[in-house]
């Protein structure tokens, strides 16, 4: 898991591109069913193709994102989070606009989107970091990880200075 944990983000980002040639709305009509690959729906060519705003700016908030996070080798979370939101709430603007029935890829993508929110929230505010100027050390009495600057270790209370 510590492996590939500088790669999630760029994995999530590169599963949503993906899950774009995949059915993402589709209609039965006269006992006849049509798939739209989302990929139609952002560059308008293929089979039902048409050109959808919200489609368009996922798919390259999600290229951004895959960039973002293979230059930053993950490490820009703030960013990931923010675009995992908008690609999240602009799946809900579809969601509120398509008429006609979601398909898997866009529940692919709406997985996959609050994955990255919520892997890239939690390392950003849930789980302990070391400020600025302290380094971390073990406390003597039950081994956890503590920051230089804690008085208490966070795991088993003991004083550390
Ligand atoms: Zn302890």
């Amino acid at each position: 898991m510590e492996q590939i944990k500088p790669y999630l983000s760029t994995i999530l980002f590169g599963l949503i591109l993906i899950s774009f040639f995949l059915p993402f709305a589709g209609a039965g009509i006269f006992g006849f069913s049509i798939n739209i690959l989302g990929i139609s729906l952002v560059f308008g060519i293929g089979e039902y193709a048409d050109f959808y705003l919200p489609t368009f700016i996922i798919f390259f908030v999600s290229i951004a994102g895959l960039i973002i996070s293979i230059v930053f080798k993950g490490q820009n979370k703030l960013l990931e989070l923010i675009l995992g939101g908008v690609i999240f709430l602009f799946l809900i603007i579809v969601a509120i606009d398509v008429p006609i029935a979601l398909k898997i890829g866009f529940y692919f993508i709406l997985i996959f989107s609050l994955a990255l929110i919520g892997y890239n929230a939690y390392e950003l505010f849930f789980k302990g970091k070391a400020p600025l100027g302290t380094i971390t050390m073990k406390c003597p009495t039950c081994g956890a990880v503590v920051y230089s600057n804690e008085t208490f270790c966070s795991q088993c209370g003991a004083k550390l200075k």
